[in-house]
């Protein structure tokens, strides 16, 4: 049977993911942003928590984790780096590692540049990645502890993923991440399509996540730095990817 994924929202503009195997009926949540809507929707469903993976050490992403490891004595796997402060973690992972949830595998991909120690889960069975705050639709996290050499690198390995592969990222961000897309790539006709698709959703209340990782290669401009017409919208024309890179995200810094 395949896996179950539920998508919701936690604090202000984080998202909830619930991945479910009804075979084992074990159930991991990718991060814990708060406890509460996750024990709702793990009520709801009638599910119990079994893991927690974590992606990186950022309050917004762990400050759900004591609360729920005590009501549900979840395992709790986080990045490798010991750095990272994250409390009462049971396994640490590092890339090519594969955590097995029931039947579901999620393969680590060391993917640092937001921070050091931050990772994505790649559910290949499931053709879903959990890349929280290292890749948005349209857009990705900022640059708090890396390099944007590094960052790009970061992005590169997302970006070899299948084009039919889920994004499922850690914040709803989308619609100022297309405006601010739309005025470096005013004529990308696949994110214009998508900016119209994403204020339809926005004006529903609704998640404009997961998106595809094959229309996230069109038009996500910091999936496109060795673009062409990326490079063009910085004016920075026949500029190496790092460099399209770098500025891209320090516009975005400042809009
Ligand atoms: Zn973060
Ligand atoms: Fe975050």
């Amino acid at each position: 049977m395949a896996a179950e994924i539920r998508v919701f929202s936690c604090l202000s503009d984080n998202l909830g993911y619930l991945i479910h195997d009804p075979q084992s009926r074990m159930t991991a949540s990718i991060d814990a942003p708060e406890a509460g809507p996750i024990i709702k929707v793990l009520e709801r469903e009638g599910w119990t928590l079994t893991d927690i993976l974590v992606t990186h050490h950022h309050a917004d992403h762990v400050g759900g984790i004591a609360e729920l490891k005590h009501k549900y004595n979840c395992r709790v796997v986080a990045p490798h780096d010991q750095q990272a402060p994250i409390k009462q973690v049971d396994l640490r992972v590092e890339n090519g590692d594969v955590v097995r949830v029931g039947d579901m595998l999620a393969r680590v991909l060391e993917t640092p540049g937001h921070t050091l120690d931050h990772i994505s889960y790649v559910f290949d069975n499931e053709k879903a990645v959990f890349a929280a705050d290292t890749l948005f639709s349209v857009g990705c996290g900022r640059v708090f502890e890396g390099s944007y050499p590094m960052m790009w690198q970061s992005l590169l390995k997302l970006r070899a993923l299948p084009d039919d592969f889920r994004l499922y990222c850690g914040h709803e961000y989308t619609a100022s991440n297309v405006k601010f897309a739309l005025g470096i790539e005013p004529n990308n006709p696949d994110l214009q399509t998508w900016a119209e698709e994403v204020t339809r959703l926005r004006a529903e209340n609704k998640p404009t996540i997961p998106t595809l990782l094959g229309d996230e290669k069109k038009y996500n401009v910091f999936l496109r730095a060795d673009e062409p017409s990326v490079a063009a919208g910085v004016r920075l024309k026949g500029a190496s990817a790092d460099d399209v890179f770098a500025e891209l995200r320090e516009r975005k810094n400042k809009s």
